[in-house]
């Protein structure tokens, strides 16, 4: 395989490169000549043009390409309107059809029917790139049914897009198919010869704090947390609903797991009512976070899956990566992210409107992503190894403050989440956070049993030794707990209930339980505090019945106690 890659100039300077070409054609044996041509601009003349002078000066190459938020070449941000990468495959076991179909709401189930139809006729095929136009679209339905494609076939490619991301046109094309706004490409690819690696990096990071998605239908997201979805940017973002909500908002996108793996979902638009439209189907029910880009955990992710490629020994790379993602480094730096990869093998590509990516069995459309394929013709070890060059500067700058505030966020959000949930003397859940999780080990219908701890004869610790030594001790039962709870696997929650009273969740039946409580009385008996000496406990011990509600489970665990108390103290009693 051998690819050429050059930016668009003047038709003077394309028929050189095309010469050029088709003079390392005439001189070598090939298979195919493939085309994919990236244009930032939407300027439909002048693809036209570029088309057609390469229909001309090579009519026995295939193209196809579509309309950018910038292209990629040399695993750089290019910065020309118009890019041209050609790629002349060698070997003759090398397959593939280049196909363009109308796309629509109405028609895309019998695109994708005909695709997988063409999948299942033709079993050289080893992948699909896709080239399509989704601004305004769903892909839902359309990622659904590409799923249904045999496994083991990999699924890649990315949506055009334009220079300016408020802008809604955007177009493909090919030779068979023409310039088209409302269009996908495929592109099928295999033989034994031909093999290719797909993977995605991200790098963007959940932000403080979690909402849950209480209402959405289709790619409209309704509700977060029973309020308004726009409520969410611009309460904690401070975006306003204006012509530039697209373009503000892209860089934060909602992070939320669909199918087991991470995906970044953007809104495109906000609407009267507080919806925002995503950019494509959003669950309900699920937990949903804001993202920011952090740029140590880019190259991070970048190093990962840059082993990856570099091992698999790609003779190029293409990237699909989110139109977020440049405008998020900007042009300068944007290169960090790709370079990389250009090291390792020719690297081309654009920047999307959405990144298709199969993995496993699911194509997911996403968002703020980088997806990555490598392609090889023959065998790995007949190629060079090539070292993988990845920035290790420590970020300055704005990138830094943005990491460091974002770090603040995170570690100020996760202390107040704490702090939410737990007592402040010692550290246990609170009433609320205990009371809460019995509830919820009750609904769940599994083993419950409830250890309610009263301190005997408390009042006299502070009447004789002061408060202090008072709250030494409740600190010490507290201990005690958790230790027992650490040593037990951490299966039990243990709260306080109020002043020097707790409760204990065990996720067990009353026998184990009786074994804890026994347990409780002798160990705190065993304590000597510095003034207070030894203190006694008194614990009251009940298991969860099929039917109980949870003021009866508490009712009884009380009355446990109050028995263990009138029956002299120091001890447990099951109720
Ligand atoms: P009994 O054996 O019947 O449980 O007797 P008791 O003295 O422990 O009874 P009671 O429940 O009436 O006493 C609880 C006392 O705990 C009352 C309150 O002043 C004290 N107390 C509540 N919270 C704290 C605290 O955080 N620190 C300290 N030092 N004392 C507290
Ligand atoms: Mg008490
Ligand atoms: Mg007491």
């Amino acid at each position: 395989m051998r690819q050429f890659q050059f930016d668009y100039h003047t038709d003077f300077t394309l028929k050189n490169e095309l010469t050029k070409i088709r003079l390392w054609c005439d001189s070598s044996v090939y298979s195919h000549i493939v085309f994919q041509i990236y244009s930032e601009n939407n300027d439909v003349e002048k693809i036209k043009n570029v088309c057609d002078i390469v229909s001309r000066e090579l009519p026995n190459a295939e193209y196809f390409g579509c309309s950018t938020n910038g292209n990629i070449i040399g695993g750089e941000y290019s910065g020309e309107e118009i890019s041209l990468i050609c790629t002349v495959f060698e070997f003759p076991s090398t397959n593939m059809i280049i196909k363009q179909y109308d796309l629509s709401a109405e028609t895309y189930e019998a695109v994708t029917d005909d695709l997988l139809d063409m999948i299942d006729r033709n079993p050289w095929v080893k992948a699909v790139e896709l080239l399509t136009t989704i601004r305004g679209m769903s892909m839902t339905g359309f990622c659904e049914k590409l799923s249904q494609a045999k496994p083991d076939i990999q699924i890649f490619g990315g949506g055009a897009f334009a220079a300016d991301v408020n802008d809604h046109h955007a177009c493909v094309f090919s030779k068979n198919g023409g310039i088209s706004e409302g269009s996908v490409v495929f592109w099928l690819l295999g033989g034994e010869d031909l093999d290719i690696i797909s993977t995605y990096v991200t790098g963007w990071k959940p932000l403080g704090k979690v909402f849950h998605v209480t209402k959405s239908e289709g790619s409209r997201l309704y509700e977060l947390d029973g309020a308004p979805a726009y409520d969410v940017y611009h309460k904690y973002l401070n975006i306003k609903n204006d012509d530039k909500f697209f373009s503000h908002t892209l860089e934060f996108p909602f992070f939320y797991n669909h199918h087991g793996i991470n995906i970044l979902r953007a809104p495109t638009e906000s609407l009267k009512d507080g919806s925002l439209m995503m950019t494509s189907d959003m669950e309900s029910d699920v937990s949903a976070q804001l993202a920011y880009g952090d740029p140590g955990t880019i190259l991070e992710s970048v190093r990962e899956e840059g082993i990856k490629i570099r091992d698999f020994r790609p003779e190029n790379v293409q990237i699909f990566s989110c139109a977020a993602r440049r405008s998020f480094w900007g042009n300068t730096e944007i290169s960090k992210e790709s370079m990389p990869f250009g090291n390792i093998a020719p690297t081309s590509g654009f920047y999307t409107s959405g990144e298709f990516l199969r993995t496993g069995k699911y194509v997911n459309q996403h968002n703020v992503t980088m997806v990555l394929v490598g392609m090889r013709e023959g065998l790995a070890e007949d190629l060079p190894a090539k070292a993988l060059e990845v920035d290790e500067n420590e970020f300055t700058g704005k990138m830094a403050l943005i990491n460091r505030l974002a770090n603040y966020i995170n570690a100020a959000f996760r202390e107040l989440e704490e702090a939410a949930i737990l007592d402040s003397l010692t550290k246990l859940y609170n009433r609320a956070e205990i009371q809460h999780r019995i509830n919820e080990r009750l609904i769940s219908g599994k083993p419950l049993s409830l250890v309610m701890i009263d301190i005997d004869n408390f009042k006299s610790v502070n009447d004789t030794y002061g408060h202090n030594e008072g709250d030494n001790v409740i600190i010490g039962l507290a201990d005690m707990l958790k230790e027992g709870i650490a040593r037990h696997d951490n299966i039990a929650s243990a709260g306080r209930w109020g002043g020097e009273e707790f409760m204990v969740l065990l996720p067990v039946g009353v026998n184990d339980a009786i074994i804890a409580a026994k347990e409780m009385v002798n160990y705190f008996n065993d304590i000597e505090f510095p003034l207070a000496g030894q203190r006694t406990i008194s614990v009251g011990v009940t298991e969860a019945l099929d039917d109980d509600t949870l003021d009866e489970l508490l009712f009884r665990v009380d009355s446990a106690l109050y028995d263990a108390k009138r029956g002299g103290k120091n001890r447990f009693v099951v109720v």
